[in-house]
């Protein structure tokens, strides 16, 4: 009876493929940080984010790693073992060791500080990479710290190939009425307070996060829970209101 009642239930991982009965929460300092600092708006409010299911218990991979690992499962399916140039931009150690498992991968990685990535580059100007030179690119939690990122986006733009596509994510604030973005503003609290994190510089606001990347050269395609299905969704545990944006060539 046990497995029968417990079964349907199970939550399990894409990146790791272990199955358990739930995934782990966000860490309490943000929700200390959050309170302590009076911020004006939920984690909740995130478009991308599992506060309650979090982090994977066996490999820690994050609800967007495992967002992301259902794309990259049934993207390489389609390519057949076609070779698959990856560059990974900030790695975030568990996805980056699965990127390294998709078949006829070739990955490279690229920071502009982590001693742990192949390349040291700056994302506005990555002249070491030629034009089209990567079939899969993915930006995730990248550009919400950077400046300029218009320029970053024309590069990435510039360097994927042809019928390549970009995993391209940001932190969205579902709710906000225009993106908010000052770089002049180096108080850690006050970041925090306005942009969600000590180092970013900005909060999007989805409408305007879509045209920044069209102006920058991309079509996106937003992938979301009626891509996937409701089912897989919550074997996953990805929230109902998530969104995986690929960016192509326009
Ligand atoms: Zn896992």
């Amino acid at each position: 009876m046990e497995g029968a009642i417990k079964g349907p239930c199970m939550k399990s991982c894409p990146i790791c493929t272990h199955s358990f009965p739930n995934f782990l929460p966000l860490p309490n300092s943000y929700f200390d940080t959050f309170h302590r600092l009076n911020v004006s708006y939920s984690l909740d409010q995130f478009e991308t984010l599992n506060v309650g299911q979090y982090s994977c218990p066996v490999c820690q991979a994050s609800d967007r790693d495992r967002l992301y690992a259902l794309f990259l499962k049934a993207y390489v399916q389609q390519r057949s073992g076609q070779a698959l140039r990856v560059l990974d931009i900030a790695p975030a150690p568990r996805l980056s060791q699965f990127l390294k498992s998709l078949p006829g991968v070739q990955y490279r990685s690229a920071d502009l500080m982590s001693p742990l990535a192949d390349d040291k580059v700056d994302i506005t100007q990555m002249d070491c990479y030629a034009d089209g030179s990567f079939d899969l690119i993915v930006c995730s939690h990248v550009l919400e710290h950077v400046p300029d990122d218009a320029k970053a986006i024309r590069e990435l733009n510039r360097i994927l190939a042809p019928n390549g596509v970009a995993i391209l994510m940001v932190p969205i604030l579902l709710g906000l009425q225009q993106t908010d973005e000052d770089p002049s503003v180096t108080d850690v609290n006050e970041r925090w307070r306005r942009f969600g994190q000590d180092d970013h510089i900005r909060m999007y606001e989805r409408e305007d996060f879509l045209k920044r990347l069209r102006a920058g050269g991309f079509q996106v395609k937003s992938l979301n829970v009626a891509t996937f299905g409701r089912e897989i969704f919550r074997q996953c545990g990805i929230t109902e209101q998530s969104v995986l944006y690929i960016g192509q060539h326009s």
